[in-house]
């Protein structure tokens, strides 16, 4: 990170289980935004994650950089849930990858 790339300072801690968008100008539970989130958001290449709505993505986009995104999956912010950046998602890791699953699809199939 270089001080041309600024990121948002990270505010407080906020339940993400319901996936709603963290935006909140004042760091108050009045001010948070709660819409849906629709983009799950890695700011650096360490574990700060923020969830965001439609038009705070695209606040986002104007205002500061960061490291991936993807579309909020039912995944995302599940505890120890792991970020896949070349799948644009998150993955609880005791679900079966799906190359596996369908590996394993096939297999049963056959006589
Ligand atoms: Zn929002
Ligand atoms: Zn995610």
């Amino acid at each position: 990170m270089t001080p041309n790339t600024p990121t948002p300072p990270i505010g407080r801690w906020v339940y993400d289980g319901l996936q709603q968008c963290s935006y909140s100008p004042n760091d108050t539970p009045a001010s948070d935004c709660n819409q849906p989130a629709t983009w799950h958001i890695l700011w650096g290449p360490g574990d700060e994650h923020s969830l965001a709505c439609t038009d705070h993505m695209a606040y986002v986009d104007r205002s500061y950089t960061y490291f991936d995104r993807h579309h909020v999956c039912p995944d995302c912010c599940m505890p120890d849930a792991v970020w896949l950046e070349i799948e644009k998602r998150c993955i609880y890791p005791d679900h079966p990858a799906p190359a596996l699953a369908v590996a394993r699809a096939i297999n049963g199939s056959q006589p």
